[in-house]
């Protein structure tokens, strides 16, 4: 099975439990902490905003997690999903490499923000929720809800960063097939939305905005909950199905990574593909795990430890993260996204503790990475993704000037093709690198101080 170039798993081998990391970790990780008391929160701080069951796997501690028979239902229509070994990238770079990816974009969406969302939508379906809410930025996690909301049988609002609901229209119209109410954000829908417009008539919105819109209404109609896309440890765990996948397919490939690389912004592409690897790291298996951001929102390479809001309106509980503040404004100038100012507490838990490495890159590097993976293995990777490619080519280059054959696995996330206007100002010569400045950093962390526990 060495000469292959794809291996495609039958469907009666799609995973039937999700892979809880936590069951392995020697200690874990700080608990999120209530702001007032500062004491670790309870289930029934979280009740107003998830159905029961997202809660207890929020904090289980179980090795395996069932899949219900539903989600595994939806799951069939893409998912195994392939993995290919790069054998042209590999050429091109006349690397000794062995280089291989997940390819997450072959869902309906495009990413693999669906194995949390079908799982999500499933849940507060069976707890008899109606409704559910978000947030979103481009529109790639709005898209995935929308889809899988659907799917259940769900009403879904999306609340869409105004300046991105004027200028990408598409997912928009993407998440509107898909039956989702769409709205620009900040609206007058909310108070918090409403506060934002009597200030600020024009306000052309912001993710923390539209966040606390869409919290505030899950909060304030009992048939509705919200929904998040990342970050939470139960959004780690749905997307395990990815290296559990991988590690299968891995073994009909007759190989196994040196190397296990993804892209971070929330963290859950990179827990997905990794967790699984991961348990055999614990276990005393040699294997790097490589998280690849932006310069321009470094927060593993740059962040501090500390304990911080998930938001910018302050609503969500104080969590231990390596954070640039929950007043971070990404640049406008950065078009890669991965713009969150944290990581799952999960990820940054296992980077404390040295498992886990960190490599940050401006976006140029990255387009070209893009672009050169587009010419040749012929998909144009998500901008997101191609952080990742970045990582593996110049790792593959490493590898060649050492004469060392290592094994490359990674997390083709998803697809680049609603962000083709990205891929047009690189190819036109508009894209500038952009460096986070540090003294931005340090007012921005500045503020935290006061958030620790004593
Ligand atoms: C949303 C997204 C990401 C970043 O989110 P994570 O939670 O860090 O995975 C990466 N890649 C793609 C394609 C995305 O849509």
């Amino acid at each position: 099975m060495k000469d292959r170039t794809k291996v495609v798993l039958p469907e009666e081998e799609l995973p039937k439990a999700w892979y809880n990391l936590l069951a392995d970790l020697p200690s874990p990780p700080p608990p999120p902490l209530h702001p007032a008391t500062k004491q670790p929160i309870g289930p029934a701080d979280l009740e107003p905003l998830f159905p029961r069951e997202i809660i207890l796997q929020e904090v289980t501690t179980e090795r395996w997690v069932e899949i219900p028979e539903p989600v595994r239902d939806v799951y069939r229509l893409w998912r195994p999903t392939p993995l290919v070994r790069a054998r042209r990238l590999e050429a091109a770079l006349r690397t000794p490499a062995r280089i291989y990816y997940k390819y997450e974009g072959t869902s309906p969406a495009g990413s693999h923000k669906p194995n949390t969302a079908v799982a999500q939508a499933f849940y507060n379906r069976q707890a008899g929720v109606r409704r559910l809410t978000t947030e979103t930025g481009a529109g790639q996690w709005g898209s995935a809800l929308a889809m899988a909301c659907q799917m259940f049988g769900l009403a879904c609002t999306v609340y869409m960063v105004r300046v991105s609901y004027q200028q990408k229209p598409y997912r928009r119209v993407l998440m509107e097939t898909w039956g989702a109410e769409v709205v620009p954000s900040p609206s007058d829908r909310t108070q918090a939305g409403r506060a934002v417009l009597s200030q600020d008539p024009d306000s052309p919105g912001s993710l923390g905005i539209a966040i606390s819109e869409a919290v505030e209404d899950a909060a304030t109609h009992d048939d509705t909950k919200y929904a998040l896309g990342s970050v939470l440890n139960h959004v780690l765990l749905h997307q395990t199905v990815i290296g559990l996948e991988a590690k299968r397919q891995m073994e009909v490939f007759e190989d196994a990574p040196d190397v296990v690389v993804g892209c971070i912004g929330g963290g859950s592409n990179f827990a997905g593909l990794a967790f699984p690897f991961l348990s055999d790291k614990l276990k005393g298996r040699a294997v790097r795990v490589v998280a690849v951001e932006p310069t321009a929102c470094p927060t593993l390479t740059r962040g501090r430890y500390l304990y911080d809001f998930g938001d910018t309106a302050r609503t969500t509980p104080l969590v231990k993260m390596y954070t640039l503040g929950h007043t971070f404004v990404p640049p406008a100038i950065h078009a890669g996204g991965l713009r969150y100012h944290g990581d799952a507490p999960t990820v940054c838990w296992l980077y404390h503790q040295g498992l886990v490495e960190a490599v940050a890159y401006p976006q140029t590097a990255v387009f070209a990475a893009a672009v050169q993976f587009a010419r040749a293995e012929g998909i144009p990777p998500a901008p997101e993704s191609a952080h990742a490619v970045r990582f593996v080519i110049d790792e593959a280059v490493r590898c060649r000037e050492a004469g060392e054959s290592r094994a490359i696995l990674f997390n083709l996330s998803g697809h680049g093709h609603f962000d083709l206007a990205a891929y047009e100002e690189y190819l036109t010569g508009r894209l500038v690198d952009y460096e986070y400045p540090d003294a931005e950093i340090e007012r921005a962390l500045e503020g935290l101080s006061s958030l620790q526990p004593a």
